[in-house]
């Protein structure tokens, strides 16, 4: 094992899943990056698929998109925004890349015709994994998520890796945070500790003693209960934290601050508490965030709506524009399955701004279309994200341009108008898995532009995660008829943004905005979006007033 000076801290759950580890994880980075420490997050996930780049997102919900291109979990999407630093790559391993590494490495002849092995194979594979951030010379602390629950089966070489990682490095490199549900029960009017009792104990038949217990609860645990916890699994009693229900994600950080996690925690690893983190710049946040001074409604637009975690990121850029312009933002979830030609401007009537969603495949787009064709009439801030940019070009070309088959060939490959076409470079591509354009491309914004006012600057860098583009052979068809192309990749000649100057606000974009939005940096794009959106509102309020 090589020499590291990073600690590191795994956070594992039990009891139930859904208690919200990744939001912990975040939390407690922030608290320590806050007192002086350079830290990053990582989450294991115990699946066989190499990464949720093809999970359906109902599966698994949003798939979140590093910097270097890499598909996601969504936890790295809070990781992210918490602590405003962009992970990577090696932020997010799941069980399918470490066995896919070492049968690579067996099929090399790396292992010299040892049997390969779980233990200690697959256990190395992830330590090494594990290490590879520890040791990057970038990192104090590394904080590990442990994807599932304990005692799942599929987790145990995660757990087995780390009880091995404790050994190596010693107590005080290493810390483990257990986090459990505290019930309470209804009938007998009590919160109950068995189910943490049980978890703890599950995590010892793995032989890792947990340090830190985080029980989840929805009410608060009294000194008692806290005593009776900590006796019964060999925990310190200052280190049974309670993570009580919060209104928001974002007083999580606070929650934890309350309860000393962070100090617990820097003790543990016998490392120096600097200062009571501040929070300054955070709490200013909330304060904006709970204390708007206007409200908008804004449509969004998309397949999957029911499951709101196949939006994440876009959900909490609105959360991070509110909290800039003191509006609240209210999200209406409008199917795009069930918007016709018969219902459009019902649904679509009270909305200030309207979004339509990034997505694949053919279901939800005539909804789709009708929703852009709408807003583009009425002067109804629009912004399209990759699949909605598309989209907003295959209606421009419909309904302007009269190219009434105009499409995309991910819809109709036969179309004699395909205004959205693969590029030549995807045309052989057979493979799903990690194939689209992906990541960071930048891209040079018309000085003249929206888009430049908005960015306030010529050049940007945008995440992106798309197989097909808007179709150069269109461009001047499109530039000639309003629809401004305002952004471009200089390299590939690609357009990143379309624009229409004869409306008030509308934008559609190649790549994904909502993957850079961070609690310290909202996203320019959604705070202008939701600015305009509030414009609209207070606009239409005066037409309504003028009328009476
Ligand atoms: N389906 C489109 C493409 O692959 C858009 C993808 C997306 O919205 N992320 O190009």
């Amino acid at each position: 094992m090589k020499d590291t000076k990073a600690k590191y801290i795994f956070v594992t759950g039990g009891v139930s899943s859904s208690l919200g580890k990744g939001i912990i994880a975040a939390s407690l980075a922030k608290l320590l990056q806050e007192n002086g420490y350079r830290v990053t997050i990582q989450k294991l996930d115990p699946y066989i698929n190499i990464d949720p780049g093809t999970l359906n997102p109902y599966e698994h919900g949003e798939c979140f998109v590093t910097e270097d291109g890499a598909e996601t979990d969504l936890d790295l999407g809070h990781y992210e925004r918490f602590l405003n630093t962009p992970t990577s790559q090696a932020n997010n391993v799941t069980s399918g890349r470490i066995y896919q590494a070492v049968i690579e490495k067996e099929r090399k002849g790396e292992f010299l015709g040892k049997t390969v092995q779980v233990i200690p194979h697959i256990t190395n594979e992830i330590k090494d994994r594990i290490q590879i951030l520890g040791n990057s010379g970038l990192y104090d602390i590394v904080i590990t998520e442990i994807g599932g629950t304990v005692g799942d089966i599929e987790s145990l070489p995660f757990v087995e890796a780390i009880r091995q990682m404790r050994w190596e490095l010693g107590k005080e490199n290493t810390t483990i945070i257990h986090l459990t549900l505290v019930p309470f029960l209804a009938a007998a009017g009590e919160l109950k500790t068995k189910p943490t009792q049980h978890s703890v104990k599950t995590l010892l038949e793995s032989g890792i003693q947990a340090d830190i217990l985080v029980c989840r609860t929805e009410h608060h645990l009294n000194a008692e209960l806290r005593k009776k916890i900590a006796l019964f699994t060999n925990v310190a009693q200052e280190a049974v934290i309670e993570s009580i229900d919060a209104p928001t994600i974002y007083d999580v950080p606070n929650l934890m601050l309350d309860e000393g996690l962070d100090k617990v925690v820097l003790k543990s690893l016998e490392l120096p508490y600097n200062n009571k983190p501040a929070l300054n710049s955070w709490n200013a946040f909330l304060s904006r965030l709970k204390n708007p001074k206007q409200e908008v409604t804004i449509g969004l637009v998309g397949k999957y709506v029911t499951l709101h975690d196949a939006y994440k990121s876009i959900v909490e850029a609105f959360i991070h524009a509110g909290a800039s312009t003191e509006t609240k933002v209210n999200i209406e979830w409008l199917h795009s399955d069930k918007i016709n030609a018969n219902n459009s401007k019902n649904k679509l009537k009270n909305l200030d701004g309207i979004l339509v969603a990034p997505g694949f495949g053919e279901r939800g787009v005539a909804g789709k279309l009708l929703t852009i064709k709408y807003a583009r009439e009425n002067d109804i801030p629009f912004l399209g994200i990759c699949y909605g940019m598309q989209m907003a070009v295959i209606e421009y070309a419909q309904n302007v341009l009269g190219l009434q088959d105009a499409n995309s060939t991910e819809i109709d490959e036969n179309t004699s108008n395909p205004v959205i076409d693969l590029m030549d470079s995807q045309k052989n591509i057979t493979r799903k898995g990690g194939t689209m354009r992906l990541g960071n491309w930048s891209c040079e914004l018309k000085t003249d532009s929206l888009a430049a006012k908005i960015y306030q600057t010529s050049a940007i860098q945008e995440r992106h995660r798309h197989r097909y583009e808007l179709n150069n052979k269109y461009a001047d068809a499109l530039q000639a008829a309003g629809m401004k192309i305002s952004g471009i990749n200089k390299e590939t000649n690609l357009g990143e943004i379309v624009e229409l100057p004869n409306h008030s606000w509308f934008v559609g974009v190649q790549y994904h905005p909502e993957y850079k939005s961070t609690v310290e940096k909202p996203h320019p794009l959604f705070v202008s979006f939701v600015q305009a959106a509030a414009n609209n509102k207070m606009k239409n309020h005066a037409n309504m007033a003028q009328k009476i």
